[in-house]
């Protein structure tokens, strides 16, 4: 259930109320809508109130971030907001892109003498292809939209969901990583960023997922990770013996050897994205999506979210 926030009349944050609740007061004018998008509401009389702690979580991913707000009430436990921000990475390149190619060909005309002014600039420390720097903004915007619209107590950041050295790594030699302990629980997280969360052959999302190789293990398949990827059920079991391009699927077999594209934007963006939630001023925690797993299976506790 998505809760509305609700603001006091000196806009201070309160908790977010159900949407009955804000029915009732929009209804008997005691409240009136502040804005639309998150709905938020403003109280016409009332100052202050009480609060419990809001813990916002972020967890960030190569074409879209979840975001949810997690509230600690005396019950326990409750997600009372959720999110996804999707990036418009890919969208950014492209529009670059076509700039760059317009002004190549303005310059290339000589329709007049105009000094190339493009390769006198020194990028400054820390910077970010726009297409990187604009997931890092957005989740920032969206971090201090909902602090202004409710009152969080901490963040909290999926910090380490790959590591691409690692699984690179785990491309040469892949013992230490893929017989290790942690075998299966990394490798899962990094293939579900991979492939988008879904079958690669039919494309059926919310199933569970099997790790399936593309040239399968019976014809000298290696477990190599870009070898691996994920598929539904039955498309594993129609898919057999046969190599992704003998069922029928060309553009995955070429796949399994594109680099770690999707891994390395995460890889890329999640310190900087770090250092700049550290500046809204919150208690900021970090955890591994991998690892929350491996010790929820371990410790025999079902996902909760
Ligand atoms: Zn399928």
């Amino acid at each position: 259930m998505q809760r509305v926030f609700v603001i006091d009349k000196n806009k201070k944050p309160l908790m977010p109320c159900h949407p009955a609740r804000a029915r009732e007061l929009l209804h008997k004018g005691k409240a009136a809508v502040y804005r639309t998008f998150p709905f938020t509401i403003i109280l016409k009389e009332r100052e202050g109130g009480d609060t419990q702690p809001i813990a916002f979580k972020v967890d960030p991913g190569s074409k879209a971030t979840g975001m949810a707000l997690v509230a600690d009430f005396k019950r326990g436990k409750r997600v009372i907001w959720a999110g996804e921000l999707t990036h418009r990475g890919q969208q950014i390149r492209d529009a670059l892109l076509s700039r760059r190619q317009l002004r190549r060909s303005r310059r290339a005309r000589h329709t007049r003498y105009r000094q190339a002014r493009f390769d006198n600039r020194r990028r400054p420390e820390g910077w970010l292809p726009p297409s990187l720097q604009s997931r890092v903004e957005n989740i920032w915007t969206w971090a201090c939209r909902l602090n202004r619209a409710c009152p969080i107590a901490s963040i909290s950041q999926e910090l380490v969901k790959f590591d691409t050295q690692l699984m690179a790594n785990a491309e040469i030699r892949g013992v230490e990583y893929q017989q290790g302990e942690l075998a299966g629980y990394e490798i899962r997280e990094y293939l579900l960023e991979k492939w988008g969360r879904k079958c690669a052959y039919c494309g059926a999302k919310y199933l569970p997922l099997q790790i399936e190789h593309i040239n399968p293990k019976l014809r000298g398949g290696s477990n190599r990770v870009s070898n691996l990827t994920l598929a539904c059920h039955d498309c594993n079991q129609k898919k057999g013996t046969q190599t992704a391009a003998e069922f029928g699927f060309p553009e995955i077999q070429k796949q399994a050897k594109l680099p770690l594209k999707d891994a390395a934007a995460v890889n890329a963006t999640r310190w900087a994205l770090y250092h700049r939630l550290e500046t809204i001023g919150l208690p900021l925690e970090v955890g591994t999506g991998g690892r929350t797993k491996f010790n929820r299976t371990t410790q025999g506790y079902a996902k909760t979210h």
